[in-house]
C-alpha cells in the first residue's frame, strides 16, 4: 500500500502512522519527524529548517523534495510506505508525483483526517512528544507512566511549536498552502475522507477498512 495520511496539525496523522505502519508493515515516513531528528543532531539542514519551524512556517519546497526522494528510494519502501506530513504545497505533491513515477511506486491513496480547528488547538496543545515519533495527550492519550514514552521509556516533552501563537500561525499556513491539495487529489480520484472525531481506535479502524478495500 502507498498511502498519503493528510490532515490539519493536530489531526492525528502521526498516531494513525504509527499503527497503520504495524498493521500493514510499512514505514512510516514523518517529515516532521526527520526534520526534528536533524535538529536535535544540529545537522546544517536541521539548523536552517528550526528557524521555519519555529515560527510556524512550512521549510521549504526543495528541502523537503530531496529528503523525500531520498527515503523513497531506500529498500524498506518496497512493499509499501505511509506519508505523513508530505506533501504540504503544490509543488512538493507534483514533485513527488514525479518521483514516484520515476520509481514506479505510484499512490493508491490518499487519506485526509477531517477534524474542526476547535478540537485541533485542544490536541495541539495537550500535545506531548517522545524523540522516537510517539506523540500523546495529557488527557486523550495518556502514557501508562506519567511524562515517560510507553514504546521507547524515553523522557516526554512539548514541541516548541505546540505553543498556542505558533498553533495558530500553522492553522493558518495549512489552510492558505496545504489545504488546496485537497482538490488536488479528489481531482486525481485519490482522496478519501476519514472522520477524525472519535477515539484513536475508531478513526484506526475506519482507516482499515478503507485500506483492506484497496488490497489486492
Ligand atoms: P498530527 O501528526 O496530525 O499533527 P498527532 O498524531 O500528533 O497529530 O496528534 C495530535 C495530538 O492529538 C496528540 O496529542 C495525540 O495524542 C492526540 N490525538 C490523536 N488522535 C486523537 C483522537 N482520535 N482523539 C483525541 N486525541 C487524539
Ligand atoms: P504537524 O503536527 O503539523 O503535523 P509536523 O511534525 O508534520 O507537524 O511538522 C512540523 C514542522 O516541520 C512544520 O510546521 C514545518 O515547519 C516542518 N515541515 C514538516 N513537513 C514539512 C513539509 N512537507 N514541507 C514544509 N515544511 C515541513
Ligand atoms: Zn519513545
Amino acid at each position: 500500500m502507498n498511502i498519503v495520511l493528510f490532515g490539519p496539525p493536530g489531526a492525528g496523522k502521526g498516531t494513525q502512522a504509527k499503527e497503520l505502519a504495524k498493521h500493514y508493515n510499512i514505514p512510516h515516513i514523518s517529515t516532521g519527524d526527520i526534520l526534528r531528528a536533524n535538529v536535535r543532531e544540529g545537522t546544517t539542514l536541521g539548523m536552517k529548517a528550526k528557524e521555519y519551524m519555529d515560527k510556524g512556517e512550512l521549510v521549504p519546497d526543495e528541502v523537503l523534495i530531496g529528503i523525500i526522494r531520498d527515503r523513497l528510494q531506500m529498500p524498506d519502501c518496497n512493499n509499501g510506505y505511509i506519508l505523513d506530513g508530505y506533501p504540504r504545497t503544490l509543488p512538493q505533491a507534483e514533485a513527488l508525483e514525479t518521483i514516484l513515477e520515476e520509481i514506479g511506486k505510484l499512490l493508491d491513496v490518499v487519506l485526509n483526517i477531517e477534524v474542526p480547528d476547535a478540537e485541533l488547538i485542544g490536541r495541539l496543545s495537550g500535545r506531548r512528544m517522545c524523540s522516537c515519533g510517539e506523540s500523546y495527550h495529557l488527557m486523550f492519550n495518556h502514557p501508562l507512566k506519567e511524562g515517560t514514552c510507553d514504546a521507547c521509556g524515553g523522557k516526554l516533552y512539548q514541541r516548541d511549536d505546540d505553543r498556542e501563537e505558533v498553533v495558530r500561525q500553522r492553522l493558518e499556513v495549512y489552510a492558505a498552502k496545504t489545504k488546496p491539495l485537497i482538490d488536488y487529489y479528489d481531482k486525481k480520484g485519490l482522496l478519501v475522507n476519514i472522520d477524525g472525531t472519535g477515539a484513536v481506535e475508531d478513526v484506526f479502524r475506519q482507516i482499515c477498512n478503507v485500506l483492506d478495500s484497496y488490497r489486492k
